[in-house]
């Protein structure tokens, strides 16, 4: 018998990988979680049917949620990311030496705790000592801080169940005082292919434009999400992604990266038409 994971994509395009087996099917309070083996993606893991992580292409989100910023500003020292249960964005923030305190806070702890067990290519870092973990609603702690981090990253799921409130205006103004004087904010920012996608990002860019004065959207190829193309917002009180990035303070410190590197960093906010309009509908 074969077995398949189909993820719908839209109502009317779906999207499958034929799987080895299952690991894991948990409800927690605020999901459901689910883990599978596959030949083709390795390990990987949804959240209310829909993919967060594979073990074959998680490299390419989480190198572009943490080395755009980090590049941008090699001086960041203090973090907090918003989501991220995998662990993957916090493996990627612990190989900068300079990264003196990084906090997560994850609303569900049995995400955490699943991905700790068998998701141990993102998650084997959240024990690095600079790491503190926090389980409760993004939105609310945040709301607690002023003048605190140097960069935020929101790597959350989806703009419905958990993730709604993420997306709110409530939100970004509370990041942007969370945010020391030169933060930076960077967010997974949906894809724009797919109108009701399309929306969510049109609609978090207009909210985020708001609050900070520079405000630009970069993407990358990510294959099993959907459309397979994906959009990251890069949202800065003082550094422009382009004009501020430090390619040879970043080339020294000779990380290994599969996907990212300066070059393609600038490339990277080089939009296609279609979705410049779109972003411009906002502006
Ligand atoms: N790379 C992923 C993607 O875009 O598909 C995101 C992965 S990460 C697993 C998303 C995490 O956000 C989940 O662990 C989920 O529990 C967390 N999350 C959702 N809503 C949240 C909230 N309001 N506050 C904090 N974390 C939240």
């Amino acid at each position: 018998m074969e077995l398949w994971y189909t993820e719908e994509h839209t109502p009317t395009v779906r999207f499958s990988i034929k799987i080895k087996e299952q690991l894991l099917s948990k409800k927690s309070p605020f999901q459901q979680i689910d883990v599978f083996d596959s030949e083709e993606f390795g390990r990987f893991f949804t959240l209310d049917g829909l993919m967060m992580v594979t073990e074959k292409d998680e490299f390419i989100y989480h190198d572009m949620i943490v080395h755009v910023p980090m590049a941008t500003n090699p001086q960041i020292k203090k973090v907090l990311v918003i989501g991220g249960g995998d662990g993957g964005t916090v493996r990627e923030l612990t190989r900068y030496k300079t990264i003196e305190h990084i906090d997560m806070v994850d609303i569900d702890q049995i995400v955490v705790d699943v991905c700790k067990k068998l998701l141990p290519f993102t998650s084997k870092k959240l024990s690095d000592k600079r790491v503190n973990l926090y389980f409760e609603d993004g939105l609310k702690f945040v709301r607690r801080f002023e003048n605190e981090y140097d960069l935020i990253i929101v790597d959350s799921t989806d703009p419905f169940g958990p993730g709604e409130g993420l997306f709110t205006k409530e939100f970004y103004g509370n990041c942007f005082k969370a945010l020391k004087k030169d933060g930076i904010l960077v967010n997974q920012h949906e894809n724009p292919y797919y109108e009701s996608y399309s929306s969510a990002m049109r609609r978090a860019h207009k909210r985020i434009k708001e609050f900070f004065p520079i405000c630009s959207v970069y993407q990358a190829h990510i294959p099993t999400y959907p459309s397979g193309h994906w959009l990251f917002g890069f949202a800065s009180k003082k550094y422009d992604p382009i004009k501020d990035l430090d390619a040879e303070a970043w080339n020294a410190l000779k990380l290994d990266t599969k996907y990212y590197n300066t070059d393609l960093h600038t490339g990277a906010f080089m939009l296609p038409n279609y979705v410049k309009k779109a972003l411009e509908q906002v502006d």
